[in-house]
């Protein structure tokens, strides 16, 4: 899979991508990520990216030109996009549902806006996705477009080490994870759970759907309107919603 980034601070985007297992699976070539400098694009002396908008008001405009020029230049070489993400807050929210979406693409071109926002030509004639990290806004799509990378590569075959974590993870199936504990079995005087040390496979499986379920319950009964539950967990959640019923 590859990742084409325009940005105005590509050594933003360098950075991050230099460590962690992102960077591993950049090295090993499981994921290609390419930055680009928006203003490499640009055709005057200065190399302006943004200017004053139209109509009045504070603050500057990225300009519509070097965009669709970043862009044409990036498809010329290595062909046509399977997506053209614009990150902004105004944009559809990005989600596991939404990462998952993204990771059966092959190539994918993330634009990050600046200051006042971009030229709305770019949202309405070269962008395919706009798409949103939250309801908060940033002074730009360079964290945005991070946090679709990480989000996306880790689903990526071969770049998290262990498929299975991935799979069992917060939001893998409309759930929560479940709580994990590292040695020492007693830090501070607080013990870790004791099914967990009792080597009982059964017991430690349930106890973990016991409890995504119950975190999920309580953080965020929202998810359990999608989540795909087997007969277990559906045995479960009953008889923890019967509980908190009837605990009121
Ligand atoms: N004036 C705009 C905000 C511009 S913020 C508005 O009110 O909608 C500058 C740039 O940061 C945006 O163009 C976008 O690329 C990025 N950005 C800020 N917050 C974001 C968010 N929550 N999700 C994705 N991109 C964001």
């Amino acid at each position: 899979m590859t990742f084409d980034i325009v940005t105005i601070f590509p050594n933003l985007i360098r950075a991050a991508l230099g460590e962690g297992i992102v960077k591993r699976a950049i090295d090993r070539g499981v994921l290609d990520v390419h930055v680009h400098d928006l203003r490499d694009f640009t055709q005057d002396r200065h190399r302006v990216v943004d200017d004053v908008p139209y109509g009045g008001g504070p603050g500057m405009v990225l300009k519509a030109e070097p965009l669709f020029a970043a862009v044409e230049a990036i498809t010329a070489g290595r062909g046509s996009a399977s997506a053209i993400v614009l990150t902004s807050p105004q944009g559809r929210r990005f989600t596991q549902h939404e990462a998952e979406r993204m990771a059966t693409l092959d190539r994918v071109i993330v634009l990050c806006g600046r200051y006042e926002g971009v030229d709305d030509r770019v949202r309405t004639h070269l962008a395919t996705d706009e798409l949103s990290i939250g309801d908060y806004v940033l002074t730009g799509g360079e964290l945005p477009a991070l946090v679709i990378v990480d989000a996306v590569a880790r689903l990526v075959p071969g770049v998290v080490g262990d498929e299975e974590s991935v799979a069992h993870e917060s939001f893998a199936r409309g759930l929560l994870d479940f709580p994990q504990y590292t040695r020492p079995a007693v830090f501070r005087a607080l013990k870790v759970p004791d099914v967990l040390l009792s080597g009982h496979h059964a017991d430690i499986r349930r106890w973990r759907k016991r409890q995504a379920l119950e975190r999920t319950l309580t953080q965020r009964p929202d998810l359990l309107e999608h989540a795909t539950l087997d007969d277990e967990e559906r045995e479960i959640l009953e008889a923890l919603m019967q509980k908190s019923s009837t605990n009121q």
